[in-house]
């Protein structure tokens, strides 16, 4: 499975919601090692979302674990 930067900003945003399975994961890995611009995005998402997170007062730490 190839993922173009679109395919791949999808699945960075989906990623922060919920979990991707194995091979979307997978190819989202392979992307980002070869895709400065995505690895970019991801690290922006990810501290926007630590940061919205923080905002509403949510601490993680002390949900559930999933599985
Ligand atoms: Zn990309």
């Amino acid at each position: 499975m190839k993922l173009d930067c679109k395919a791949a900003s999808r699945l960075i945003s989906e990623g922060l919601d919920r979990d991707l399975d194995f091979s979307q994961r997978t190819a989202l890995r392979l992307h980002l090692l070869i895709c400065t611009t995505c690895s970019r995005v991801k690290a922006q998402l990810a501290f926007l979302h630590r940061s919205a997170s923080r905002y509403q007062g949510g601490d993680e730490d002390d949900l559930p674990p999933h599985h």
